[in-house]
């Protein structure tokens, strides 16, 4: 038994060292990837459900890494939290999806919100304003043009700083929206504390809301609940006519999800910013 105990142990921590090796290994092709030029954008759009016309386009990041090929953000953005990676490559996704807005509206097509993700780590840098007004500056795009995701969990993870900040971002004439909201444990009415214009009903209440009354149920007191605040609604991740329609009759503003369109590289979004 002695035996077989030592052997277990050893086995267990070659798994460990693996992990970590494989962590390291990711960690360190991630810090690459930038000077590398590895990183590009998606973007997918978001329609008005009265009229489908498009308002806005979610900017999402992918690595097409020159190791592992194209990688999910889900599986390198907690990585890139965990070490911090995630500040210089939200400067970048910022800077980027800042210049590709302002290039299309010179293109002459009407003007979008680009709506760019914001992790909890970015926010709890004390220059983070500074930081977005000076890609504003830099890439001149008119600040009611972009919109900052900010999950739910990270908007109350740090509701002091957050506050400012976000009013701060807000006077500017920056658009906020919460994400994933229904995931966490905060309330509308907590939320609405901040200066934020919009939610995002999670995917995961939109999935199922054409078969399960649960799921409809919670979506229809959200949207209710979310006008009542004088917030607006988008429901991601819809892909059936069926939630359309529910979603329609609703009175949920916006929509984004494979119905539509799944996020595109730049040139194929193209028709959609036309439109
Ligand atoms: P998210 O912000 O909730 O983005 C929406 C995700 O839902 C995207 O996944 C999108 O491709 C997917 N989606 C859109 N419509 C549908 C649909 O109809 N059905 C289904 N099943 N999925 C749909 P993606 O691009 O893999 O991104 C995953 C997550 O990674 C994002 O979730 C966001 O949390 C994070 N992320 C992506 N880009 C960035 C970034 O630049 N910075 C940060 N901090 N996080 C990012
Ligand atoms: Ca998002
Ligand atoms: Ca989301
Ligand atoms: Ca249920």
């Amino acid at each position: 038994a002695k035996e077989n105990g030592k052997n277990q142990m050893e086995i267990y921590s070659s798994e460990i060292n693996t992990l970590t090796m494989e962590r390291f290994t990711m960690e360190n092709q991630l810090r690459k990837a930038l000077e590398r030029e590895e990183f590009v954008l998606h973007y997918q759009p978001q329609f008005n459900l009265k009229n489908t016309e498009v308002i806005g386009i979610e900017a999402l990041l992918r690595w097409n890494s020159s190791d592992r090929g194209i990688v999910s953000p889900m599986e390198f953005i907690p990585l890139a939290e965990e070490t911090g990676l995630i500040i210089p490559i939200g400067l970048w996704v910022l800077k980027e999806a800042c210049r590709q807005n302002k290039y299309w509206i010179d293109q002459g097509h009407r003007p979008k919100i680009v709506s760019v993700n914001i992790s909890a780590r970015q926010l709890q840098q004390k220059d983070f304003v500074q930081t977005v007004k000076s890609i504003l500056e830099v890439t001149q795009l008119p600040t009611q043009y972009l919109c900052l995701e900010i999950t739910e969990s990270t908007a109350i993870k740090n509701i002091d700083i957050s506050m400012n900040m976000l009013k701060e971002l807000g006077e500017l004439g920056i658009k906020i929206a919460i994400d994933d909201f229904g995931t966490g444990y905060s309330s509308l009415a907590m939320l609405k504390q901040l200066p934020i214009s919009n939610i995002k009903i999670d995917k995961s209440f939109i999935r199922d809301m054409d078969v399960d009354k649960d799921d409809a149920a919670i979506v229809k007191a959200i949207i209710a609940m979310a006008h009542s605040l004088e917030l607006t609604v988008t429901a991601e991740g819809v892909e059936t006519e069926d939630q359309k329609n529910i979603l329609l009759q609703e009175k949920c503003n916006y929509l984004q999800g494979y119905l539509y369109s799944k996020p595109l590289p730049a040139e194929e979004c193209l028709r959609f910013v036309q439109g």
